[in-house]
């Protein structure tokens, strides 16, 4: 753990969040041996050949050699981006359980810049940010929101309340944590859908440290999801 409560090795996400690679069994060579699989053949290192086969099957929505691989991320954050995050269906999760354990007492307060209004009508809306006094008033009120129900919460407990029942005075914007296992080919979904200009800011600077695992770890498929413009297979 460093001294902010984030475990060493993870990108720090918002203002308790981080993304963390736990484990990964994951490689551009697992896309490029199960391709060859139909022919019988298989390589033990990458090839400069095979950049053009990897871009070949993307761009042709060749998508289950994208299959053959696994990623589990840990990540912290607020459950109303953890709603939007569990429709990927096509992946798994186990999440840090307020019936056993109690609630942290983070809560998701945005930055002043984050604080925005909705400009136009549903469907072709964009967001601008407000003036400062305002968002200063929302965040004072969002804090003052999440210590009161914080504290509601601490007292229904010490009188005897279960946690399972306690849980539900808490706002969304409290903190959750959970595992995320994923394949490449749903991991590519999950990015063409949040770490776009369409998803909410939130958990799209989730995405976007998703996506800079993802590259680290298979950077030639990254690389050609980019150049497919981040169509997934
Ligand atoms: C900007 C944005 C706004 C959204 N707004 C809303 C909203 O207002 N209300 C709401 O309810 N949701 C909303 N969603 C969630 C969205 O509808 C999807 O549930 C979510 O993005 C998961 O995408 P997915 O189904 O492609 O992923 P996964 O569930 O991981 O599925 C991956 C792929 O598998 C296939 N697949 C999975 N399940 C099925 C199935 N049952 N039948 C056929 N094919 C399947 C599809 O090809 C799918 O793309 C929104 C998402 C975004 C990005």
């Amino acid at each position: 753990m460093t001294a902010s409560g984030v475990p060493e090795g993870s990108i720090p996400v918002l203002d308790h969040g981080f993304v963390r690679l736990d484990d990964a069994m994951a490689s551009d060579l697992s896309v490029v041996n199960a391709a060859r699989v139909s022919f019988a053949r298989r390589k033990e290192e990458i090839e400069p050949e095979d950049e053009g086969l990897i871009g070949f099957l993307l761009r042709n929505r060749h998508g289950t050699p994208f299959e053959h691989n696994s990623f589990r991320f840990h990540v912290r954050c607020p459950i109303f981006v953890m709603r939007e995050w569990i429709r990927h269906r096509w992946s798994s999760f186990n999440e840090f359980s307020m019936r056993y354990s109690q609630a942290s007492g983070d809560f998701y307060v945005p930055a002043a810049e984050d604080v925005r209004q909705q400009v136009g009508k549903p469907g072709v809306y964009f967001f601008e940010a407000v003036e400062p006094e305002l968002a200063q008033r929302a965040r004072t009120e969002i804090e003052t929101t999440n210590e009161a129900a914080y504290a509601t919460y601490r007292r229904l407990i010490e009188a005897g309340v279960a946690r399972e029942l306690a849980r539900t005075v808490l706002p969304v914007a409290a903190y959750t944590e959970f595992f995320w296992t994923v394949n490449a080919r749903s991991l590519m979904n999950f990015l063409s859908l949040r770490n776009a200009e369409t998803a909410q800011r939130e958990i799209r600077r989730y995405a976007e440290a998703i996506e800079s695992l993802f590259a680290e770890r298979m950077p030639l498929t990254h690389a050609a999801f980019v150049a497919a413009g981040r169509t997934p297979p």
